[in-house]
């Protein structure tokens, strides 16, 4: 695979016994930064990174390039071992990482663009949870400079959006290009001494050893399992991590007409705040990149096939880039589908405990690209005896998701809901939110 020139770094599988001091399971932006870091902090570690496929064919080689320091997980969750400071450093810790990345991997390398993040509604109720959603960050000390609440004029001065009623701007976002970052990084690790094994599966994890396409890689000092939304295929794992669905489409190239009549002259992320949330941003070369809808789960925690698409998914995707521009006629090129790792409490955790000599890690909840540069960290940090840098996060997996058909019939009712919330949200003038995605939240835990 290759990008304006940037290639991923050659790679081969692993093809006898091996010893390591660290083994990574995974070769995501997780497993690449903890690798990364570890090379930092000590040098002399013996670093292995193994991925059942290639270099990023999870969620990292396939998502919408948004670098933001957003929070991640729920506050009241990861709050409750250390504390609201916890909390607030760990947020700090994600805005360094931001920057970091694009230190580390460089602002032309990666395409990283710095503009921010706008939010839009769209309806009264959407509104409403704006303001609560700014109200709720002032609580926690989030100032105006991180969160600014745009009218709706103001809003339309940004982005031409069908239907604005206003937004929140935040600084806090890059846009980059996913695969230059995930190429880029891979040959910083590379580069760095680690040896990294695609298509070699990791069939066995006990502390001390992989077993991997039959042979045996015996581990000094630590295993890093960091396969996110892919975890659900380990044994004794089904029920930690929800893969849960997300779909992209790129489109066609704009005219400037289009652009002019798209206003979107920045380099925003574009996000919106419908129950059924899109996500997108303006790409260099002058498309727009929308990621969403799609089938939210498959039954049993299955994966997608190699990230195709169906045509009801490139609809539905076209059809909200219709409803936030109709006057402009968009064109798909391209469009693709992930997993995404969700934890019961939608938190994630760097777990060092559940199993001796294993630290497990993820849980990003769809906003995994500046935080598995923190995770890393974390990891690498504990790995070497140093206090972890996002503490917060150093935590057990909480309880599992409930068995099937539960699951399946929970996860799907509860998106039809969310769609069925939106249709009657979208026609009504009350700022309340619909009971029914009221109801939807209280059962999905978030
Ligand atoms: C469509 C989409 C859009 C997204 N957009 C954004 C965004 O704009 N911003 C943002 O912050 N986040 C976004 N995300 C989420 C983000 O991409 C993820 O949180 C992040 O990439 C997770 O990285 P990871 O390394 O932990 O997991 P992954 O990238 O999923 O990597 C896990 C790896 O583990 C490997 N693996 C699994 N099992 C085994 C095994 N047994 N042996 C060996 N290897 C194995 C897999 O092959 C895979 O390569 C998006 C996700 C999707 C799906």
């Amino acid at each position: 695979m290759a990008r304006d020139g940037i290639v991923a770094p050659p790679t081969s599988s692993l093809d006898a016994d091996l010893d390591v001091d660290v083994a990574i399971v995974g070769a995501g932006l997780t497993g690449l930064w903890t690798a990364w870091a570890l090379h930092q902090l000590d040098p002399s570690t013996s670093v292995a990174v193994f991925d059942a496929h290639r270099i990023g064919y999870g969620a990292s080689g396939r998502n919408c390039g948004w670098l933001s320091a957003k929070p991640v997980g729920v506050r009241r969750v990861l709050a409750r071992a250390g504390g609201r400071e916890s909390v607030v450093d760990v947020e700090r810790a994600l805005r360094r990482s931001m920057h970091d990345v694009v230190d580390v991997l460089g602002a032309k390398t990666i395409d990283a663009r710095h503009g921010g993040a706008l939010q839009v509604a769209r309806s009264a109720s959407q509104q409403r949870r704006l303001d609560d959603y700014v109200a709720y960050n002032r609580s926690w000390g989030v100032g105006e400079e991180q969160l600014r609440a745009l009218s709706g004029e103001q809003a339309y001065q940004r982005v031409r959006v069908a239907g604005l009623t206003g937004a929140v701007h935040t600084p806090d976002n890059y846009c980059v290009d996913p695969v230059k970052m995930l190429f880029g990084l891979a040959q910083h690790v590379v580069d760095g001494g680690v040896a990294v094994y695609t298509d070699s599966p990791v069939d066995t994890v006990t502390a001390g050893m992989l077993r991997v396409r039959g042979y045996t890689v015996r581990v000094r000092r630590r295993v890093v399992v960091a396969t996110e939304g892919y975890t659900a295929s380990q044994p004794g794992y089904r029920r930690n991590l929800l893969p849960l669905n997300s779909s992209m489409l790129v489109t066609e190239p704009l005219s400037d007409e289009q652009w002019e009549r798209v206003g979107w002259q920045h380099a925003d992320g574009l996000s919106g705040s419908a129950h059924t949330y899109f996500y997108g941003q303006r790409t260099p070369d002058g498309r727009i990149a929308l990621g969403g809808r799609g089938k939210p789960y498959r039954f049993g925690s299955a994966f997608d096939d190699d990230g195709r698409v169906d045509a009801h998914t490139v609809g539905q995707l076209l059809a909200t880039l219709t409803e936030l521009f109709p006057d402009v006629s968009l064109t798909a090129a391209h469009a693709w589908c992930g997993v995404l790792g969700v934890l019961r409490d939608w938190s994630p955790f760097v777990d060092a405990d559940s199993q001796p000599g294993v630290i497990r890690v993820g849980g990003y909840a769809g906003q995994g690209l500046t935080a598995a540069h923190l995770a890393g960290h974390t990891v690498a940090d504990l790995i070497t005896g140093r206090q972890p840098t996002a503490a917060a996060w150093v935590r057990r997996m909480p309880r599992k998701w409930e068995p099937e058909p539960l699951r399946w019939i929970g996860a799907n009712a509860l998106y039809r809901t969310y769609t069925v919330a939106d249709h009657l949200e979208g026609r009504s003038t009350h700022s309340r939110t619909s009971r029914l995605a009221l109801a939807a939240n209280a059962i999905a835990g978030r």
